[in-house]
């Protein structure tokens, strides 16, 4: 089996629906039973429904071995798809709504990192996240709490949330602020929003990849500029497809970016929403590109240069394709 790489997945966002429930039984957190449909799976139409949906089963993740258990069981899963290497978007954010501090969030995710690594030989590294809707004052409370507390697993800081609110220069301090501190970044663009949001983003925050990026492919002049300037797309066709940005996945403009000589990557995203996995998103890259599993291992040489890790790590990643 090919060997696997994950740049873009929201760690609340892959809590199956039976860890969910669990979670929520062992906490006495009540869950709104129209989160799950008749099937038992998560139950959603609207992109609006999906946000309900995830809100409510982030809801039930509530203290640091909760985090570690969410973590873990991921780690488990993309181990047993052949990922050697995951990246996640934790979210202080999400954290603090439900009381928790932004280090005992971190450490949970650390201890399920750890652990995982130990039982499967998986490595996770953590990319800290500021949501856009919440504003640039709470992304700069965010920035703040990442360099007041650097922790040897945390490599970038990015930011996901509602891609229409605010301009992406507000987010300017907040993101600066953090690169100078040494990590790297990245930002959802160019997923709801189209080419103008790549552009304000590329223009005003200090990205080395974007988050999604598909819609790049709207403009010409602006594909050519990724392109050259090999700028990582953290593309996710399965999110994209159960979100309706795309019909089907042959609608997907994966295989057109990445003959236009995009730097692609595939990724998850918020898979058991999606009903993905990194390793369906491989398959299915398999079935609806043509790709055989010398394209898909390239894939995954992209998604290992473009990791935020040391380079150290990536070396050693590199050596086991
Ligand atoms: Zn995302």
């Amino acid at each position: 089996m090919v060997k696997k790489a994950e740049l873009h997945v929201h760690l609340e966002g892959t809590a199956t629906p039976e860890l969910v429930r669990e979670l929520s039984g062992r906490n006495g957190a009540t869950i709104d039973p129209a989160t799950f449909g008749p099937d038992g799976d998560f139950a959603w139409g609207t992109f609006l429904e999906f946000l309900t949906a995830y809100d409510r089963a982030a809801a039930v993740i509530l203290t640091k071995d909760d985090y570690r258990r969410v973590t873990y069981d991921y780690l488990r899963r993309c181990a047993e798809e052949e990922a050697i290497y995951v990246e996640m978007f934790s979210s202080p954010d999400h954290a603090a709504a439900v009381g928790m501090s932004y280090t005992d969030h971190l450490d949970g995710i650390a201890a399920g990192i750890e652990e995982a690594k130990a039982d499967f030989g998986i490595e996770g590294r953590i990319i800290v996240t500021c949501v856009r809707h919440l504003g640039p004052e709470r992304a700069e409370a965010v920035a703040r709490q990442v360099v007041a507390h650097p922790h040897p697993l945390v490599v970038g800081f990015g930011m996901g949330g509602d891609e229409g609110a605010f301009e992406a220069a507000d987010f300017a301090p907040a993101f600066t602020h953090v690169h100078q501190s040494g990590l790297a970044i990245t930002s959802h663009a160019g997923e709801f929003g189209g080419p103008t949001s790549i552009r304000d983003t590329l223009l005003h925050l200090p990205v080395q990849r974007l988050g999604h990026g598909v819609r790049v492919i709207e403009d010409e002049s602006l594909l050519q500029e990724i392109a050259s300037r090999k700028i990582p797309l953290e593309l996710c066709p399965g999110s994209n497809v159960a979100t309706g940005l795309f019909d089907n996945r042959s609608a997907h403009p994966f295989k057109n970016l990445m003959e236009q000589g995009c730097v692609v990557t595939l990724n998850s995203d918020d898979p058991p929403f999606f009903k993905t996995s990194i390793g369906r998103e491989y398959d299915a890259a398999a079935q609806h590109y043509g790709l055989d599993e010398a394209a898909l291992t390239q894939i995954t040489r992209n998604a290992i240069a473009a990791a935020f890790c040391d380079d150290a790590l990536k070396e050693e990643l590199s050596s086991r394709l």
